[in-house]
């Protein structure tokens, strides 16, 4: 295995184009993306479904290599992460295309883009990396769209932030096959992972993909790597709330991963082609946070709700609130620089160290060609 993995840009042609590592020909001429497990078999021209992956020739390559689709300061509770260096600014971008089909996207416009003009701020890693450390983010995140379908520049990027001290955070679908995976995730230092619901059924008819995979990728970062992980289930009304689902959900999570990965349940808002659903009631999204506390996860937030109850995190050790969140906002908060609760010294799991950033609510779009960000 490389020590240093990068993924230099073509030297002839188009900046955004790089080769990919993750396929193989096939007997019939066609060649295979293996980088996620949907296994697209491309001819000459063709793109997957991701549509930024695309056979030139005789490889695969990435067509999206430092285009984004827009840079912006985010709370880093907005990912959503709780755990990692709380109150903190996080420089969030994406590019374009996605490798699910999820009927109820809240991003469509950027992961489901066919029109790479969408792309509007062109960016190194090196200069992502020091628009970071200059704007004061302590992380950059892959998001909007997700990372493992521009894996190459992602890896880059966080390789260039890791230089600089800024921490490296995906937000993803955990759909990956587990080569990309392990490539990727040796640079990430958090990660959300949406787990969609917990059927099959729901994966193969709202998403195009397969619930198996993903629990794969939730096994894998937890047993096999460093990545602080955080797990996010989005609740659609009808499709994926009903308490048996929650109940397999939240179990298989404290069997498979312990008490102590945080789980968000957020709400959903009509999308896409999903328009026909009403929102999640706040009310569904407390009785799930029951649900997973009655089975024993130890942190469950519920988000995209105001709601104190479901933003508060109580200490393992002696039941008190160590943070609470308004919002975004943290307006409590008593822990060491550690993440040792003020009052009894139990250790909270994520990554702390310092006192917490106090970035708030604030969403600030970046334009990182500005003179005052290069
Ligand atoms: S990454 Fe894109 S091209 Fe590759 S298999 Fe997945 S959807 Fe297809």
């Amino acid at each position: 295995m490389d020590d240093h993995l990068s993924f230099a840009p073509l030297q002839d042609g188009d900046l955004s184009v790089v080769p990919t590592r993750y396929w193989h020909a096939l007997d019939d001429g066609r060649i295979q993306c293996d980088a996620c497990p949907r296994f697209c078999r491309l001819r000459e021209g063709q793109r997957g479904l991701c549509f930024v992956r695309a056979r030139q020739g005789d490889q695969v390559v990435l067509t999206s290599y430092g285009r984004s689709s827009g840079f912006c300061i985010d709370p880093i509770e907005k990912k959503p992460l709780n755990h990692f260096l709380p109150g903190s600014p996080i420089l969030s971008f994406g590019t374009a295309g996605c490798n699910l089909a999820c009927r109820f996207c809240q991003n469509w416009d950027m992961s489901k883009s066919r029109e790479m003009d969408t792309l509007m701020d062109r960016a190194s890693p090196e200069l992502l990396a020091r628009a970071a450390a200059r704007l004061g983010c302590r992380s950059v995140a892959f998001t909007y769209n997700d990372p493992t379908v521009f894996l190459e520049y992602a890896v880059d990027t966080a390789q260039a932030c890791h230089e600089l001290g800024i921490r490296a955070v995906a937000v993803t679908a955990g759909y990956i096959c587990a080569e990309p995976r392990r490539d990727l995730y040796r640079y990430i230092d958090a990660a959300n992972v949406d787990l969609k619901a917990f059927t099959e059924a729901f994966y193969r008819k709202v998403c195009g993909g397969e619930l198996q995979a993903v629990l794969e990728t939730l096994e894998y970062l937890h047993a096999e790597t460093q990545v602080w992980l955080e797990i996010t289930t989005l609740l659609i009304p009808g499709e994926n709330d009903s308490d048996r689902e929650i109940d397999a959900l939240s179990s298989w999570v404290v069997e498979h991963l312990g008490p102590d990965v945080p789980l968000h349940f957020t709400a959903f808002h009509p999308d896409w082609k999903m328009l026909d659903h009403p929102p999640t009631p706040p009310s569904t999204l407390a009785r799930a946070r029951r649900i997973a506390l009655a089975n024993g996860a130890r942190y469950v937030y519920t988000g995209n709700v105001r709601d104190r109850e479901g933003g508060t995190t109580l200490c393992a050790g002696c039941g008190e609130p160590v943070v609470m969140r308004d919002g975004y906002v943290l307006d409590r908060y008593n822990l060491s620089d550690d993440g040792r609760c003020g009052d009894c010294g139990t250790r909270l799991p994520g990554v702390f160290d310092g006192p917490p950033g106090s970035w708030g609510a604030r969403r600030q779009p970046v334009l990182l060609g500005h003179p005052a960000v290069r």
